[in-house]
């Protein structure tokens, strides 16, 4: 065994790229493992849709990214045609609301307003490790002093506010502010993207917070459309690295950490190759790194109880529809249907495909949210044909007769649903590929195939994520360290925890 790296890195997800990038810019030799045969993970054109832009904190940390980005609106779709177009530019918004929903626009600016507040006081705490609980240390006191400074400097109503809402369910708000339904679904869709609650579940609140955190502290600004997907990110976030002297091995699976008195001394690959390194950083989920590439023999009872209840069932499936002409949906121009389409028409409409999920069905008239990129970005065009991405919230990760025999199904229900909006949209589709939530832990090496590697919620966020105990990017081993979305402050493309865990390991090599 060779010492010939400062760092591995188990995964070349995004959160190891940016996290690799911060580390070569130090002149630390860095390797990165990648077990499939592309760098990426789950942020790819085949599942992600739309990013976040990465944060200026984050981009002025890493080597400029050669991307063009262009904002995306939001349309709620309806069956009746008036669908409701956001774009998060308030002008804009004002118009559109004063048509649709003329009772609820000046309550639409004040809750934007006031959960834009909210959401940019959760973003204060993303940028930096969390503080530990019950360690009598000055930085830990200092953090947790400046976490509660911050929530006090909003006001006093603010923070009563603040205190009310941070467990509340998004529909009891919503149904309190506006009367429009659209508006209703459009928002409380947001809220559970990616997640296992329901609108009427305590702590859907928080989960659009930290969304808006991610997107501008907008309810419907800050997204974005990349030109060439998610895949062109990718591509310049590796080429950025290789060019700091990152080395990169793809195909390579990580078996296990090399462990020897609790200090961690390298990895195995698959094929038996052992690589030395005194620092290891994993970007894989929680339960695998700490059951499968940790083992449990170097873990106490109460860490391995935490790490086995820790909740990561995916919800989220993806169906790409391959057209070989335009569907026409009803009042809707060709070039919109780049942007991001929902259909999730009021809270009912979720809470009951979440009633499905719940008991492991599939909904007979699922929740889409879905874009034909190609009709904005040529480059994504192929061969005159173009993808449509539907992403299909509530595919529970394990269904009743198993996803093998349920997809051709759950495909039926999009087509079915997707017909009454654009009709005739079937005899467009020339080749359809589905991927559930159960395909994506096989394929994309993440348990339970999760968006943010586990849960978004209260008991596993800031300094409970992803673990009590083990929250600050760190192990209980010594060198091992964590940075992917199971990491504070979560998932979605923001590089966040990649950034962060770079900061935390720099402090100790
Ligand atoms: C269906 C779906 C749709 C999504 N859509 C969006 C979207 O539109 N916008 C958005 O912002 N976010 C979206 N997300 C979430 C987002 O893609 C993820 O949160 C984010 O990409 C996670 O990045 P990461 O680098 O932390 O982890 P990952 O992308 O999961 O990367 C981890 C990498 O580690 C590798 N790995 C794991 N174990 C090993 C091992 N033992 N050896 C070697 N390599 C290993 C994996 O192969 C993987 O490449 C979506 C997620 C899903 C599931």
């Amino acid at each position: 065994m060779t010492k010939n790296y400062d760092v591995i890195i188990i995964g070349g997800g995004h959160n190891a790229l940016v996290c690799a990038n911060i580390l070569a810019k130090k002149n630390k030799k860095v390797l990165i493992c990648e077990a499939r045969d592309t760098c990426g993970g789950l942020a790819t054109n085949d599942l992600s849709n739309f990013t976040p832009d990465f944060c200026s904190k984050v981009k002025s940390e890493i080597d400029n990214i050669a991307i063009n980005h262009s904002s995306v609106s939001s349309i709620a779709l309806s069956e009746t045609g008036h669908h409701l177009k956001l774009t998060g530019k308030e002008a804009e918004d004002r118009k559109t609301l004063e048509q649709l929903a003329p009772e609820d626009v000046e309550r639409y600016f004040k809750l934007q307003k006031k959960l834009s507040l909210f959401s940019k006081t959760l973003g204060s705490f993303m940028h930096s490790s969390p503080p530990r609980l019950l360690h009598k240390n000055f930085s830990d006191y200092f953090k947790l002093f400046k976490l509660g400074l911050n929530v006090r400097l909003m006001g006093r109503n603010n923070f009563n506010e603040f205190a009310r809402m941070i467990g509340l369910n998004i529909a009891d708000e919503l149904e309190d502010n506006f009367k429009n339904t659209l508006l209703q679904g459009l928002i409380s869709h947001d809220a559970v993207t990616g997640s296992n609650l329901g609108p009427r579940s305590p702590g859907s609140l928080i989960n659009l917070l930290f969304r808006m955190a991610n997107h501008n502290n907008s309810l419907f600004g800050g997204i974005q459309q990349a030109k060439g997907g998610v895949d062109a990110v990718i591509k310049s976030l590796e080429d950025n690295v290789v060019k700091r002297g990152v080395e990169i091995k793809t195909s390579s699976f990580v078996k296990r950490c090399i462990i020897e008195n609790d200090q961690v001394k390298g990895i195995e690959l698959g094929n038996g190759a052992l690589i030395h390194a005194d620092t290891v950083i994993s970007s894989a989920d929680p339960k695998s790194t700490y059951f499968c590439l940790l083992g449990t023999e170097h873990l106490d009872t109460d860490f391995k109880r935490r790490i086995k209840h820790h909740r990561s069932k995916g919800r989220v499936s993806k169906l790409q529809l391959t057209l070989n002409k335009v569907p026409e949906f009803k009042n809707l121009e060709p070039t919109e249907l780049s942007q991001r389409l929902v259909i999730s028409p009021s809270i009912d409409y979720i809470e009951e495909n979440f009633n499905y999920s719940k008991f492991e069905n599939l909904s007979p008239e699922p929740i889409l949210e879905f874009s034909i990129p190609s009709l904005e970005d040529n480059s994504l065009c192929q061969d005159g044909q173009h993808i449509m991405n539907i992403q299909i919230q509530y595919a529970p990760f394990n269904v009743k007769g198993g996803w093998e025999n349920k997809k051709t199904e759950c495909i039926d229900n999009v087509l079915t649903i997707l017909e009454k909006y654009a009709p005739g949209i079937k005899s467009c589709i020339v080749g359809q590929d589905f991927i559930s939530p159960n395909d994506i832990e096989k394929n994309f090496n993440v348990t339970g195939g999760h968006w943010h590697h586990g849960e978004i919620q209260i008991d596993q966020l800031f300094m409970l994520r992803p673990i009590p105990g083990a929250a600050q990017y760190k192990t209980p081993v010594n060198g091992l360290y964590m940075c992917g979305a199971g990491t504070h402050p979560g998932g979605g493309m923001t590089g966040i925890p990649g950034k962060n865990a770079a900061h935390e390991v720099l402090k100790n090599i």
